[in-house]
């Protein structure tokens, strides 16, 4: 502000010398104070306008700067126009790096509902569609360059949405078929808005296609547990009231008594067999430094299916042949309890699915690869191939009624193959309806190392 009044100063001043020596250089025939006087306020004028002239000349550069919208400043280095186009200046680069940097946290957000498991869509007052991230896109088959400002109703094309959308009672969400679902795999979706602004639609959509199938799962797994421990139950409870009420002999109530004493057994498997598998389900990975020798654990596999093959010999009249390979001298990483229970229940199958007198084979091979194979064959009734994809299922059993009648639970291939994906390995079948079974135990090379002699 001084600066300016000083440039003032100095174009008035200035015009009035200028306009004092003008005045006695042209009037040299008139030389009176008036005159004087009159050449120096005119001059001062002059001074005045020419000031106002540049000043205003400035602020003119000052607005086409402005208009341009650039942000080199104007030459208006000095005085109350260079201040402000400066002034100016900072403020609008300020503004520029506030608004990079809300355009990147913009862009970082973005970035992260892309990313986002969910899928989300930006619905406007009408329902069109506004934004929406690639995990909607791949639920509702939608296409960014085509469905924008669509109808997001129209193209859900889901009666289910439609009613949704038309009762607009948002407080709950709703199940629906996804694009991508076909007959044989279904994708179920949960959907859900959530008003938000004025009148505007927050869209959620989440996959839950895996958490209906496990709910179902345990559905399933609680009837199945409930009907087989009802049934030894209700036989059990059968003979109790029988004994009660009817006076039985001594014979007939020890005959009753070794009956209740087999379903006492069943329901003791079963519940075994049910911890087995909640302990392999709740405990840590088998570790891949615990290394047990294959020759041990073989050992215990046969004495334990000896035993087996005895006891059934002393109800059929004759034992199995239970012919063993030598086992190669190596060690395999993992749990021991976990993989023998794993080979027993093969070789209990093996044994219990074989007629009485035949022969099951166990062989152990030490692959080129490294990796190990276990193989568990009988020459029993072996399996019809419509079962096998399902033989590892929770209760499924080919043979129901021989599966009891051998004290199984149904559950013995799932424990082995749950043993198996513990161990990185995995449980092969091979069986041929009236010839014979082979199921193989593959351990992955890194659990497999060669004992030095
Ligand atoms: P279970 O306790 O009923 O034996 P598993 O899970 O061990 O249950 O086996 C599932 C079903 O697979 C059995 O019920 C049986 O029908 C069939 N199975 C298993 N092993 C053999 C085998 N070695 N030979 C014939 N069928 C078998």
């Amino acid at each position: 502000m001084t600066w300016r009044l000083l440039t003032l100063i100095f174009f008035l001043f200035a015009g009035a010398v200028v306009g004092a020596v003008l005045g006695v250089e042209f009037n040299r025939w008139a030389v009176n104070d008036l005159q004087t006087l009159s050449s120096v306020a005119l001059g001062g004028l002059v001074g005045g306008l020419l000031w106002f002239a540049l000043d205003s000349w400035r602020l003119f550069a000052y607005l086409d700067w402005l208009k341009s919208g650039s942000l080199e400043p104007p030459a208006l280095n000095a005085g109350l126009w260079g201040e402000i186009a400066d002034r100016t200046r900072r403020r609008l680069r300020n503004l520029q790096t506030g608004l990079r940097e809300s355009d990147q946290r913009l862009d970082d957000f973005l970035g992260a509902i892309q990313a986002s498991p969910t899928g989300v869509i930006l619905l406007d007052k009408e329902g069109r569609i506004e934004w929406f991230n690639q995990m909607s896109a791949q639920h509702f088959g939608l296409d960014i360059q085509r469905d924008l400002q669509q109808f997001f109703v129209n193209l859900a094309r889901d009666p289910e949405v439609s009613r949704y959308f038309h009762v607009a009672d948002f407080t709950g969400d709703i199940v629906v078929m996804g694009r991508a679902s076909t007959p044989t795999r279904p994708v179920r979706l949960s959907v859900q808005v959530y008003p938000y602004g004025r009148g505007r639609q927050l869209l959620l959509s989440r996959d839950v296609t895996a958490v209906e199938q496990a709910e179902a799962m345990r559905r399933d797994f609680v009837a199945n547990v409930s009907h087989e421990i009802r049934t030894p139950l209700t036989v059990m409870a059968g003979f109790i009231e029988t004994m009660q009420s009817l006076p039985l002999s001594q014979t007939e109530q020890s005959r009753y008594l070794d009956l209740m004493g087999q379903q006492a057994d069943r329901m003791q498997s079963l519940v075994n067999d049910l911890l087995v598998l909640s302990k392999l389900e709740g405990s840590p990975m088998p570790s891949p430094y615990a290394w047990c020798s294959l020759e041990d654990l073989l050992k215990k596999v046969k004495q334990d299916a000896t035993v087996l093959s005895e006891h059934l010999a002393g109800l059929t009249g004759s034992a199995h042949q239970l012919a063993f390979a030598p086992a190669p001298a190596v060690s395999v990483a993992g749990s021991m309890t976990e993989m023998l229970s794993a080979l027993t229940n093969l070789t209990h199958n093996a044994v219990r699915y074989t007629p009485a007198g035949a022969r099951v084979d166990l062989c152990a091979q030490l692959l080129a690869d490294g990796r190990l194979t276990i193989a568990v064959s009988d020459s029993g009734m072996g399996i019809a191939p419509e079962h096998l994809p399902r033989l590892t299922e929770r209760f499924y059993r080919v043979d129901r009624s021989r599966s009891r009648e051998t004290g199984g639970t149904g559950l013995g291939l799932a424990i082995v193959k749950h043993v198996m994906q513990r161990h990185g390995g995995e449980l092969r079948i091979e069986s041929q309806l009236g010839k014979g079974s082979c199921f193989t135990l593959v351990f992955p090379a890194n659990r497999v190392q060669a004992i030095q002699a």
